[in-house]
Formats: structure tokens, sequence, C-alpha cells
């Protein structure tokens, strides 16, 4: 099969593991920027140029669309998807999973246990939100945020009217929700292919730290998961749209919460930590799939 990678740096080890594991399956792949892509929205004969070429037909894409170039990148890919390229991951579902708060409703909407989740626009509700939400602590969240920044713990009522009014005095989209003290600083990112959870690990933040994101100096540890969030895991994936998803978990006194669900998780720290060939099993999902699915779109709303 012809594969295009999109991605934006080569030689990140994520994209980098996709081109040698398509290769060693004895597929052609190929790295593509999606910034340099341009596009002809012919209905006849919708057309993609890169760096002054036609893209030929690709059986499958990869998307690895980086949070700061979400608009381009998804309207690329729903290029691809016009001219009938499988992607591993559908535009549409792209787009739910990187705006926080329709995430969330969708998975609310569907039952999965979330951690109490408001958000509000006007300085005036501040007080009442966090009365809403059960009061400090609270953790407030930039919407638009990745890899832990804009994201912060408040311990007192008076911290998160503060730290909101402050985020709404910059016209910053936030939303506010329950912290979740039992996790101790530790989350779980079970790595869903299809319908399976196909590895898993515990980060665990730093100490004095209460995210666990590895860039904010976490460590990642092989951990076993229980039926109810290997359920929870899959059904997220799903209820998003996406076939390959990072969905993070954080263990409650009231059973597993999904915090996130990330559309283009890393391979680094997973494979590390549990070992596995992640970016194979993608590829086998390809084979499977490619052909059959191509152009349908998945989901709810
Ligand atoms: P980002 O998209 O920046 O990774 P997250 O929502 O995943 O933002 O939050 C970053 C980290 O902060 C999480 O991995 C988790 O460790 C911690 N965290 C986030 N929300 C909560 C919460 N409600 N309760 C406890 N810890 C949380
Ligand atoms: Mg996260």
């Amino acid at each position: 099969m012809k594969i295009a990678i999109l991605s934006r740096n080569p030689k990140l080890y994520s994209t980098r593991r996709l081109v040698e594991a398509a290769t060693q399956r004895g597929h052609e792949a190929r790295v593509i920027d999606v910034l340099r892509c341009y596009m002809n929205i012919a209905s006849h004969r919708p057309t993609i140029h890169y760096k002054g070429e036609e893209l030929g037909p690709y059986d499958a894409v990869i998307p690895r669309i980086g949070a700061s170039v979400t608009f381009y990148g998804t309207a690329v890919l729903r290029q691809f998807e016009m001219v009938n390229t499988f992607s591993l991951n559908e535009s549409v579902a792209i787009t739910r999973a990187r705006d926080k708060l329709r995430s969330l409703q969708l998975l609310a909407r569907k039952g999965i246990g979330l951690p109490v989740t408001g958000f509000a626009h006007a300085p005036d509700d501040v007080h009442d939100l966090i009365k809403m939400l059960g009061g400090a602590p609270l953790v407030i969240k930039l919407l638009e945020g990745t890899q832990g920044i804009g994201v912060v713990l408040t311990e007192t009522d008076q911290a998160a009217e503060s730290v909101i009014e402050a985020f709404m005095g910059l016209k910053a989209n936030i939303l506010a929700q329950e912290y979740i003290r039992e996790a101790g600083g530790a989350d779980i990112r079970c790595l869903v292919i299809g319908d399976k959870v196909v590895a898993a690990m515990k980060r665990q933040a730093k100490p004095g730290e209460f995210r666990s994101n590895l860039h904010r100096g976490g460590t990642a540890t092989l951990v076993r998961i229980t039926p109810e969030e290997r359920s929870t895991a899959v059904r997220a994936a799903a209820i998003l749209g996406l076939n390959v998803a990072g969905v993070d978990i954080l263990r409650s006194n009231h059973g597993p919460v999904v915090m996130e669900v990330n559309s283009s998780p890393g391979l680094e720290g997973i494979e590390r930590a549990t070992g596995k060939d992640i970016a194979g099993l993608m590829i086998q999902f390809i084979e499977r799939n490619a052909g059959v699915r191509s152009g349908r779109t998945r989901g709810q709303g």
C-alpha cells in the first residue's frame, strides 16, 4: 500500500516509527508536511498538491496533526477523504477530540464517567460557577492547551475565582473541573486501536506536581487496567469516532473518569513503557480496514 504520513517533522519519534513499521510490513510510506499541501476543491476532480507536484493516489493517510495546526491540518485531511483515501483517524473525529468542551459533552451524553466540569463566559458568573462545581480545589484549564501547559490547580475558592477572571481577561477559553485528589498525581493512558486497548501506562507526576504529563517531568510505567477502565477507554474512543486514541483516565473514588481523549497520541512514552510495537499495530489496523470504510463518517455530533 501507499501510505501518507501527515507530519511536520520526519525526525519525531512517532513519525520515524510509523515510517519504519510501514516499510517493514512492505508498504511505501511518505512523510508529508501538512502546511505545504495546497488544494483544488473541485467537485469533479479534487486534487492535492505538494511542493509543486500533484500528489498521486494514496491508499491510506495517517494524520499526526499538531494542536497548533488543527485548522489547516484537518482541511488537508478532508481533501484526502474527498479523494477516498482511508484515514486512520477521520478529520471530523479529530476536530471533536481537539475541542475539550465538545468532546466532554459528547462523552457525557453517552454516560461516560467524567470529573464534574463546568464552563462560563461572563466574569459575573464565575462566583456561581465555582459554587455549582462544589467549590475548591478546582483545576482550571485552557481549552486549547496541551502538554499540561495552561492547567492550573487552585486550592481555594478565591484562588479559583482570580485565576478564572485572569484567563477571561485575556479572552482565553477555559473550563473548570473538580480536582481528583485521590488520583495522587497519576493518570492512566490507554492506547486504543479499533475496539481494543492495546497498551496502557501509568503516568506519575514528579514530586510536588499534580500534572502527570511526560513533558512536565512525569514518569511512565506499565500498569494493569481493570475491565471497567478498559471498556471506558474503548467506548470513549468510539463515541468520538476515533480509530486510534490515547484515552486519559483518572482513578477517582467514584470509578474511572475520562480526562481527555487524544487523537494523535505520542508513541515514544507508551512504546518504551510497555515494550509494544504500537506503530506496527497501527499499520496492521490500516491493512485490515483501508478500502472497507473509506469516506465514511463515524461517531456522534
Ligand atoms: P493537557 O491537554 O494539557 O495534557 P490535561 O487535561 O490532560 O491537559 O491535564 C494535564 C494533567 O493535569 C493531567 O495529565 C493530570 O495529571 C492533571 N489533571 C488534569 N485534570 C485533573 C483533574 N480534574 N484532577 C486531577 N488531576 C488533573
Ligand atoms: Mg493531557
